[in-house]
């Protein structure tokens, strides 16, 4: 039997009422191993009800008080992630050690929040004007939503919570149906560490559940990541209803190989990113630029080390995991050979692998395209699996136009020798965050995460001092103890004197 998977509302599960529910499968062998709840409209008003009900509370619970809570949290989490890295391979296939990364990447911005009250800090200005006095504050905006992809079921979220709970706001998240169980475990954690009922809620469901949390008057603001089109349907249909949103989407990222790197240190970091994670992260590389004469010489050696990787069940010691779903595992396979079938040179072949693990799982292998065109949908497209393709053009200028021509502007990366070369790079790529020899640039906590153009709509990334702005809205007080020497009308307006 399937586990049910329920909703965390005000300190407690709760079993779905509407009856709908979604399977979740254990990617490496294909079983349906649970069944989540898919909320109603009615439930949605539900966690809403308990985040506005613990709001109060919490936003006047003292920085000292809410911060013990941050640091047993992030004790418990980093004593037990062992628990929710196996949760996270269960559902979602990558390996052991990656879920690990993960979490521990999650954990950062639970310890960048420990250090809230310096964060939040405001301004005092004495004597501004005379025997005038002012002063800003920043305060928590209210109860907000979390909506996340499939693809970090736990470090995605933990890119907002900390840092909407430590500025006192209150948190509905509404995780991916198709990796549910990792938000319930955080939300337990959560009670353990001592924060209050209803501060962190998990609503379970689909697009009933966003629309509902979209369109709720309670809710006041929404971090959102997931894919390019639902970003931007969030991002249009929040800020119409009056709210604060932050909606991270696709990516496209691109790798670029000057003549002078070292072809080592780049093959190693095109198939450690390209194939990580089965390709199903928003930093992956999918696109190899190679300039000038590199092409063959750097395609045989990331031919080379693909051909050593195992393709297996993320428990049993594999390199690589399966895709989430055999749906997505189909519409990848499917831009494999569409891009054969344009002309592109299939190098290796990943549809050929035979994993190490159970049949029914949801394999493919990793798979490296060379000679992709700009026009070819292998390389038009988000595809979000193992699948790597190499672009040849003549000079940094061209890879650079193609870097900048794309819709997306999540990550990008450069490898070369020249410092002025990859100084000029980070100088004129439109894009948000950038790996010079480093290929998957995710900022640290105490950074911003996020990209530009069709990678992120609206004007605060995650995290770092953009986050702590995100939760919070600024006010600023101008104060005047009269001494009785003041006084008197004036209909003028406020000048300083
Ligand atoms: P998705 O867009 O399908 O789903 C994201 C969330 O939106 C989920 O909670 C889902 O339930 C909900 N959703 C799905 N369809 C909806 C609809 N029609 N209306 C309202 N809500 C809907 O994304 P995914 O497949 O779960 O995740 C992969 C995508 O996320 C990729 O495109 C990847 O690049 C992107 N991603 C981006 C970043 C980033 O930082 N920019 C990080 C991680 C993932």
């Amino acid at each position: 039997m399937p586990t049910a998977i329920p909703h965390w509302i005000d300190g407690a599960r709760r079993e779905g009422a509407g009856g709908r529910t979604a399977p979740v499968t254990d990617p490496a062998t294909g079983e349906v191993t649970g069944s989540v709840a898919l909320a109603d409209p009615a439930e949605v008003d539900a966690a809403v009800a308990a985040a506005t009900a613990a709001f109060p509370g919490w936003r006047d619970t003292s920085l000292s008080r809410r911060t013990a809570v941050l640091f047993r949290f992030r004790e418990l989490l980093n004593a037990r992630k062992p628990e929710l890295a196996a949760l996270i391979t269960a559902e979602h296939g990558k390996v052991l050690d990656d879920a690990l990364g993960e979490v521990s990447r999650g954990q950062e911005v639970v310890e960048y929040a420990c250090g809230i009250p310096s964060l939040v800090r405001g301004g005092f200005t004495e004597n501004a004007s005379t025997g005038v006095d002012v002063h800003s504050v920043r305060q928590p905006l209210g109860p907000v939503a979390v909506i996340s992809p499939f693809n970090f079921p736990a470090m995605v979220p933990m890119w907002f919570f900390p840092i909407a709970i430590a500025t006192g706001n209150t948190v509905v998240l509404k995780p991916s149906e198709k990796d549910p169980s990792a938000s319930l475990w955080m939300a337990e954690l959560w009670k353990e560490a001592g924060l209050p009922d209803g501060v962190f809620n998990v609503l379970q469901g689909d697009k009933v559940a966003v629309d509902g949390l979209l369109e709720h008057p309670g809710i006041r603001g929404i971090s959102f990541v997931g894919s390019t089109p639902i970003a931007r349907y969030v991002y249009e249909t929040g800020t119409k209803a009056g709210k604060r949103v932050q909606a991270l989407g696709g990516a496209k990222n691109h790798m670029i190989v000057l003549p002078d790197a070292d072809l080592d240190l780049a093959a190693d970091a095109a198939v450690n990113s390209g194939f990580g994670s089965a390709g199903e992260r928003c930093m992956a590389i999918s696109a190899v630029v190679a300039v000038g004469g590199v092409g063959d010489d750097l395609v045989d050696r990331i031919a080379r080390r693909t051909a050593t990787l195992r393709t297996g069940d993320g428990r049993k010691g594999a390199d690589m995991g399966p895709l989430v779903t055999g749906e997505h595992r189909d519409r990848v396979r499917s831009y494999v050979e569409a891009g054969e079938e344009a002309g592109a040179k299939l190098v290796v072949d990943g549809r050929e692998v035979r994993p190490d693990g159970a049949e029914n799982g949801f394999w493919l292998g990793p798979t490296l395209l060379d000679h992709v065109q700009p026009h070819m949908s292998v390389y038009t497209d988000e595809i979000f699996g193992p699948v790597l393709s190499v672009l040849r053009v003549d000079s940094y200028e061209h890879a650079l136009e193609l870097v900048n021509s794309n819709p997306y502007g999540n990550g990008t990366a450069i490898f070369t020798n020249d410092g002025g070369a990859a100084r000029r790079f980070q100088n004129e790529v439109e894009v948000g965050m950038i790996g010079i020899n480093v290929p998957i640039p995710v900022p640290m906590a105490y950074y911003s995460f996020g990209g530009w153009k069709n990678s992120l709509f609206g004007d605060s990334h995650a995290h770092g001092a953009e986050g702590v702005h995100f939760f919070t809205r600024g006010k600023v007080v101008t104060s005047r103890w009269l001494d009785p020497s003041h006084g008197g009308l004036d209909l003028g307006f406020p000048q300083n004197g």
